[in-house]
């Protein structure tokens, strides 16, 4: 069942919620991406399978994703392998804005970003990607294989010397996701923001690890990247202090480099976790007329707040699943 939590207003603006670590001292929370509502109804993806409504469907892939991290948790494994596997499964799922049913581009193209980040200091990222399954994972495989950061509009034939999934571009392209570009470019819509997924989690060893990854915004030029494959900006991690994964209008997270600054306000301000999370949003975000969210988890637990009307974003409460929608 979708809990619906009525979210702490500290902020103005702001809503927030926050959880504990589970009791093995693990943090798992995992987002779709702030928006609204509305825009993502007009997809028609949600009410056009089944007969379900928009916010099941939604909760149902959230609850999946969720599940897929929590279970590496829960065996042991390690947060990078757990984003990673939450993030996976919301690239498949065609509802949200990654992977298959991305968001298209001006030409209808589906660009694809990710980026991961271990506390560590371990860091990938992939942008413009065109024929790979899961770009986080190929995100991960820059960070292991090479010795770079980032990768835009890569040799995706690269992807086939390190075991990754590769499909026709066609396969990221949904009728929903045509109807919506067509739409926007139409002036028919608003683009929508809702969709982008991310990931944040604390494994048993306490090691931290951060994953996002989008198609961008809908009807956005062919070649723009936004915050998410960037470290810092859409995603950043850093042991014994907080992981963090964005999303919303990606330029004012990347001219804030939002991910960051919630870490630096932790190690240069003393601030706690959600005071950090809190006080980005409301000074790089909302002082500057931008909207969106982010998810982070830290010594105290996890955090998902976000100044945008909604956030889909879940994450475990004791032994409720909460599930925003
Ligand atoms: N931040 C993403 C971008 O700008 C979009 C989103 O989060 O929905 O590409």
């Amino acid at each position: 069942m979708t809990t619906s939590l009525s979210p702490e207003l500290r902020h103005p603006s702001v809503s927030t919620f926050t959880a504990p670590p589970s009791g093995d001292g693990t943090c798992l929370v995992i987002h779709g991406g702030a928006g609204g509502r509305l825009s993502e109804l007009a997809l028609g993806g949600p009410t056009s399978d089944g007969g379900s409504d928009a916010g099941s469907a939604w909760a149902d892939g959230l609850r999946a994703a969720h599940e897929a991290g929590e279970r590496v948790l829960r065996a042991g494994g390690s947060a990078l392998d757990a984003v990673c596997a939450s993030v996976a499964a919301l690239e498949d799922d065609p509802l949200f804005n990654a992977g298959r049913g991305a968001a298209l581009t001006a030409s209808g193209r589906a660009e694809l970003d990710a980026s991961v980040m271990t506390g560590e200091g371990g860091a990938g990222a992939v942008a413009a990607v065109r024929t790979v399954r899961h770009p986080v994972l190929l995100a991960r495989a820059v960070m292991e294989r090479t010795d770079h950061v980032l990768l835009a509009a890569p040799d995706e034939s690269l992807a086939d010397a390190w075991g990754l999934e590769r499909v026709d571009p066609a396969f990221f392209v949904t009728p929903a996701r045509e109807r919506q570009l067509a739409d926007v470019l139409a002036r028919r819509a608003e683009a929508s923001r809702h969709g982008t997924v991310g990931a944040v989690a604390i494994d048993t060893t306490g090691r931290i690890a951060a994953a996002t990854s989008t198609g961008g915004m809908v009807g956005q030029a062919d070649g723009r990247v936004g915050d998410s494959p960037l470290i810092g900006a859409g995603t950043f991690a850093r042991d014994g202090i907080a992981g963090v994964s964005c999303t919303g209008m990606g330029e004012a997270f990347i001219r804030g480099a939002v991910a960051h600054e919630v870490c630096a306000r932790i190690v240069h301000a003393g601030t706690t976790l959600r005071a950090a999370v809190e006080g980005t949003i409301a000074a790089e975000l909302g002082a500057r007329g931008a909207e969106g969210g982010i998810i982070a988890a830290g010594a105290g637990g996890i955090v998902a707040a976000h100044n945008s009307p909604a956030m889909f974003a879940a994450f475990r409460d004791g032994e409720e699943l909460v599930v925003l929608t």
